[in-house]
């Protein structure tokens, strides 16, 4: 029905072109909106040691619930809020209201456990990013060993830059991994001079192990380079026993993905908690 009535009306005669920038138009216009009419909110999906079961952090994925539009993928929108620069606020808010809930688990007794929280290239870029983190870590009282900041290849544009940030960040204490980690074309040389903690497998390497022996290998290869770096590395997008099967196997720490849960609102993910919950 829908699809009738757009041969009727002009957008039948509209290029495609249009029509794609019409809509991206919205939803810049909806972004802009999205804040002020809380319409985000954030999930939490818990990371796993493998050898234990135990949650060892969650990670903070923003969620965005429109009026008229319903759910809209991050994958969708954070390119575009990237594009725009409404990243800088929308991502100080993801990091305020992930720090908060953190310390809120700590202070109703709960194990202490990492929040992490991701960064984007142009977030990390902005001038007033350690302040930033300051204020979120000062605000919320959270100790700084319980903030992680999971950043991307990306940032190694200005080299220089990202590792004096790094340096300064790793001073404050704060927990430091690169995510999607071999989907960038970064030098291996950089994994040398940044001050990071932990390395995040890209879940196109995990969803691919059985199907593709050369995965399979790279997985195995990420994981012995961490170690001999003395980096932690936990694999994204675990969905199946074989993997973790695997992933033991192979002496990875730790692991995220839709075998344990998928990511959830603060309440369902203090349910998990409560249970002190063990995977596996
Ligand atoms: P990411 O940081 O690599 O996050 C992991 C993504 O994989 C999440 O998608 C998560 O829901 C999904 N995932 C987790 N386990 C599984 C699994 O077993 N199978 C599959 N197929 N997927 C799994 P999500 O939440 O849609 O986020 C997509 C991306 O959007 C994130 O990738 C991240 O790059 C970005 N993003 C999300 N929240 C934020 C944020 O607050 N700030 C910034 N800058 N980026 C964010
Ligand atoms: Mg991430
Ligand atoms: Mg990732
Ligand atoms: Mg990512």
């Amino acid at each position: 029905r829908v699809k009738e009535q757009g041969k009727n009306n002009f957008q039948f005669y509209t290029p495609e072109m249009n029509e794609a920038v019409t809509k991206k138009m919205q939803m810049e216009i909806g972004l802009r909106k999205a804040l002020e009419r809380n319409e985000f909110k954030v999930f939490y999906q818990p990371q796993i040691d493998v050898n234990t079961g135990k949650i060892t952090g969650a990670e903070a994925l923003i969620r965005w619930q429109h009026p008229d539009w319903g759910p809209i993928s991050p994958a969708d929108f954070i390119p575009l809020a990237e594009e725009t620069g409404l990243i800088i606020p929308i991502g100080e808010w993801v990091l305020n209201e992930a720090c908060r809930q953190n310390k809120e688990w700590q202070n109703q007794g709960y194990a202490p456990f990492r929040i992490a929280v991701n960064i984007s290239s142009r977030q990390f870029k902005q001038s007033n990013l350690i302040e930033m983190v300051s204020k979120a870590l000062d605000e919320s009282g959270l100790d700084h060993q319980y903030l992680e900041l999971e950043l991307t290849e990306s940032i190694i544009q200005d080299a220089k830059y990202a590792i004096e940030t790094m340096h300064k960040l790793k001073t404050m204490g704060i927990f430091l991994s690169i995510d999607d980690f071999g989907t960038g074309y970064s030098s291996l040389n950089y994994l040398k001079l940044f001050p990071i903690d932990s390395l995040k497998i890209d879940q196109s390497f995990t969803r691919n192990m059985f199907e593709d022996a050369k995965d399979a290998a790279l997985v195995h290869t990420i994981i012995s380079m961490a170690h001999n770096l003395d980096l932690k590395v936990i694999a994204e997008g675990v969905e199946t026993k074989e993997q973790l099967q695997f992933l033991l196997l192979k002496e990875c720490n730790e692991a995220q993905g839709y075998l344990f849960s998928r990511p959830l609102p603060a309440q369902e993910m203090t349910g998990i908690i409560k249970q002190q919950y063990t995977f596996g």
